[in-house]
């Protein structure tokens, strides 16, 4: 991975080839800057453009900084933060029957032992988890062959992944990573609707995402949402 020293911060370039002979540059997250060029161009020449926008990116940077990251809570005790479908909620264990309840910003664990709080929280979350998703993904596909007239009928899975929200093979499995979860309805969406649009167009072509604009017309507003918002947790 190149890097570039913009203000005093060090930031990661991910370059992919475009054949529109054009320079776009784009911010994907915090530190992270994707500059999509023509072939035949050289590290400076990448360079230079990046350093032409440096006071943007720069502006964009800050701004991401006021932004929560998502990260799923891996320590279950009251008062720590815990984040379901792009909401904070605060964590409240009690003793009692295991259970798991969400009440307005609170999420309330009952449990034998407080050191049970995590599995108990764990278990639910699977359910919950799998039960959204579920449920999103057949709305979704609804109104995706409806819309685009078509009638793929596409296998789900859940499970959680280390680098990818979701993905879909060429015999239209289409896999979705449970730390979804933690992301803005909208964002889930998002990804559900890439996913599907990728049993049609198997690549990123401009056919992908066209069709990906009749289903998500803001999908760029929603990434860049979840590319800020969300971190994928490598546990
Ligand atoms: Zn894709």
């Amino acid at each position: 991975m190149k890097k570039v020293i913009l203000g005093n911060l060090s930031f990661n370039v991910e370059l992919t080839s475009n054949d529109r002979r054009k320079f776009s540059v784009e911010v994907t997250g915090r530190r992270s800057i994707l500059v999509s060029a023509p072939p035949e161009a050289r590290w400076i020449d990448v360079r230079e453009r990046i350093l032409k926008k440096e006071k943007w990116i720069l502006r964009r940077e800050s701004a991401l900084q006021d932004l929560p990251l998502l990260i799923p809570q891996r320590k279950v005790e009251t008062g720590e933060g815990f984040y379901l479908l792009g909401h904070q909620y605060r964590i409240r264990v009690k003793s009692g029957v295991n259970d798991v309840l969400l009440r307005g910003n609170e999420i309330l664990i009952t449990c034998d032992s407080e050191s049970m709080a995590k599995d108990v929280l764990a278990d639910w979350l699977i359910d919950y988890t799998n039960d959204y998703l579920e449920d999103v993904f057949i709305n979704c596909l609804q109104k995706f062959q409806l819309k685009l007239d078509c009638s793929v009928t596409p296998r789900l899975m859940i499970k959680k992944m280390k680098r990818r929200w979701g993905s879909c093979s060429p015999n239209n499995l289409i896999t979705l990573n449970t730390e979804l979860i933690a992301a803005h309805p909208k964002c889930i969406e998002y990804v559900i609707y890439h996913e599907l649009c990728h049993t049609i167009h198997l690549d990123h072509s401009k056919d992908f995402y066209n069709a990906l604009e009749r289903m998500i017309p803001n999908y760029e507003e929603q990434k860049y949402k979840l590319d800020t918002t969300t971190q994928l947790t490598e546990l």
